[in-house]
């Protein structure tokens, strides 16, 4: 079911795209009053992609020119008039889907497939846009490197499925006790890594510590197995080093020390 709004020109149409960021599709005649089709077109397209709002345009105009200008500054597709009821219902049906495809394809391409967290792509991708932000207001950020300790015992013991029920688990943790706009990540098997934003070292480290409290004191239960527990490993680093990748080494080296010394411990790099 559609939910349908009718806007008596493109002005308004621009008022309703603002107020409503869920829109999804926009039909667009040429000939409007005040702003005309392509205009609409033109500057709907200064904020939304194709991929994320489409936008038909139709015209009953026989000048054949329109409907490439359409296509060339942004409409998804165009339609002539007269047109009958399939026909468009065809092509909102088509534009519609194709947006969801490329919604879980991004979505894939981000996320990881298990646990829902950010992937280590999308992890560079965050991180480059907040060091700009970061260096540019001298702010202070800190990086912890996590690494569940003995999970290949946990898989020979319990099997597979609960060590991907594990995953998840500690990805919910870590969700669930960071602020908003901190980063989290799956890096790769049983490794996350969580950047806190405008934060002194101090601080930093008491949250790490107080965070491997929490993970060790949380219990997996799991219909298929006795219930037991886990400890996690951090390696933590801290923007005062020159680049990302010198900060994820020093973090890195952290967390090798960390299991050196025994595991369940954080380790400041
Ligand atoms: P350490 O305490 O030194 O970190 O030892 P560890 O056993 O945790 O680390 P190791 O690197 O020896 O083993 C990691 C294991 O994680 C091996 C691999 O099979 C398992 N693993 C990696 N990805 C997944 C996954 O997605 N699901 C499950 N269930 N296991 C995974
Ligand atoms: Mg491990
Ligand atoms: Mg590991």
């Amino acid at each position: 079911m559609f939910k349908v709004m009718v806007a008596a020109h493109g002005e308004e149409a621009l008022v309703f795209l603002q107020d409503n960021p869920d829109i999804k599709l926009v039909l667009t005649d040429f000939y409007m009053p005040v702003i005309d089709g392509v205009e609409l077109t033109r500057e709907i397209r200064k904020s939304q992609t194709k991929n994320e709002l489409s936008i038909i345009a139709m015209t009953s105009s026989n000048d054949e020119h329109i409907s490439a200008k359409f296509l060339k500054i942004g409409a998804n597709d165009f339609i002539h008039k007269p047109f009958t009821k399939e026909e468009i219902a065809c092509r909102i049906n088509n534009s519609l889907d194709s947006l969801e495809y490329i919604a879980k394809i991004k979505d894939m391409a981000h996320n990881d497939f298990l646990t829902g967290l950010s992937n280590r792509r999308s992890f560079f991708e965050a991180m480059e846009e907040y060091i700009k932000v970061a260096q540019s207001n001298s702010e202070a950020f800190a990086v912890a490197m996590i690494d569940i300790d003995n999970f290949k015992n946990i898989n020979d013991s319990f099997g597979h499925g609960i060590g991907d029920f594990v995953l998840v688990e500690l990805a919910k943790i870590l969700k669930n006790n960071l602020k908003g706009n901190d980063i989290v990540a799956r890096f790769g098997g049983e490794e996350f890594c969580v950047v806190l934003k405008n934060i002194e070292q101090k601080k930093a480290l008491e949250y790490f510590l107080k965070l491997k409290g929490t993970i060790s004191s949380m219990t997996i239960r799991h219909k298929d197995t006795k219930a037991f527990n886990i400890t996690v490993s951090m390696g933590v680093a801290f923007s005062d080093t020159e680049t990302l990748n010198e900060i994820l080494k020093q973090a890195d080296k952290a967390l090798y020390t960390a299991k050196k010394n025994g595991k369940n411990r954080v380790e400041v790099g």
